[in-house]
């Protein structure tokens, strides 16, 4: 298993196999690609292109895909997803970041928000040409942009998905199986503010493994400041490294912090005897790697 970083600075950091930079963010900002790193572009949630045109927003029959309509429980404001001219300004974005020399594209966000969305009267429009239902127009729709996407990008090409390995395809379009015949992996995020509580995390892991046609590489929260809190992340990640994982990213604010957990795992002579005692030889391999540069 590989260890990486999920980052929001373009800088790469001594000790992890994967660098992953946030380029275009929800809130609206957008970076210059990241050379020799993995850029990872946010599609359909953009903020600051919803205060400058409200009309782009998703819609339901309860309201628009915005945070401040409680009645849903959004952590993004989304764009619909058949918006022609917002559609062609982040491909010609994804693409530019192509033009660059990256390692590859990872998009997320690139979906509808949720089951009731969009109704438009664009997208109603859409769906009744179709011919297809409301599942399957949604569904085919977010395939049809990620085909898109791809032919746009150079390199290596991957999603993040909304982890529900039950109900992706029916609340947000996410085809998985489609989608799987398009990238080189999947990049499923688990984020927490502490994994004290990991079950979920582990079980999560093995199920997307276990069901999608591609690897899987997971994100794990590593911003954390406290000892408790990076010991139970190390514990979950040397958990989930039992299982058919490419690689778990760890999200952190800089690299300061990211070379915080190496220092942090590399001291930590309990954690280190208790991964040997109870065989995480993967985690102990990575731990043994820091130990050389930390
Ligand atoms: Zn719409």
């Amino acid at each position: 298993m590989q260890i990486g970083l999920v980052t929001y600075k373009p800088e790469k950091v001594e000790g992890y196999d994967l660098h992953v930079y946030y380029s275009k963010s929800a809130d609206g900002q957008v970076f210059p690609a990241a050379k020799g790193m993995q850029n990872d572009a946010t599609v359909f949630c953009d903020a600051k292109a919803i205060r400058e045109d409200p009309s782009i927003v998703a819609m339901s029959n309860t309201g628009p895909a915005l945070r401040k309509n409680r009645r849903s429980n959004f952590s993004f404001d989304f764009v619909c997803p058949t918006q022609p001219e917002y559609r062609a300004k982040v491909l010609d974005y994804i693409e530019s970041l192509s033009r660059e020399s990256i390692i590859g594209v990872t998009l997320n966000l690139y979906h509808f928000p949720d089951q009731e969305y969009c109704v438009c009267p664009r997208c109603v429009e859409l769906w009744k040409q179709s011919g297809l239902n409301w599942t399957q127009w949604r569904a085919q729709t977010v395939t049809k942009f990620l085909r898109e996407a791809k032919s746009r990008v150079k390199g290596t090409f991957a999603v993040e998905i909304y982890p529900d390995p039950v109900l992706a395809k029916e609340r947000y379009g996410l085809d998985l199986d489609a989608i799987g015949d398009l990238v080189d992996y999947f990049h499923v995020p688990l984020s927490s503010r502490d994994y004290f509580t990991n079950y979920w995390t582990i079980m999560l892991a093995r199920d997307f493994a276990a069901s999608l046609k591609k690897p899987v590489v997971v994100e794990l929260s590593a911003e954390m400041p406290t000892d408790e809190k990076l010991n139970a992340l190390l514990k979950t990640v040397a958990y989930v490294s039992r299982h058919k994982v490419d690689a778990v990213l760890l999200l952190v604010h800089d690299s300061e912090n990211a070379r915080q957990v190496c220092r942090f795992a590399v001291q930590n002579r309990e954690l280190r005897d208790w991964l040997e005692k109870y065989d995480f030889k993967e985690m102990t391999r990575i731990i043994d790697g820091w130990a050389k540069l930390y």
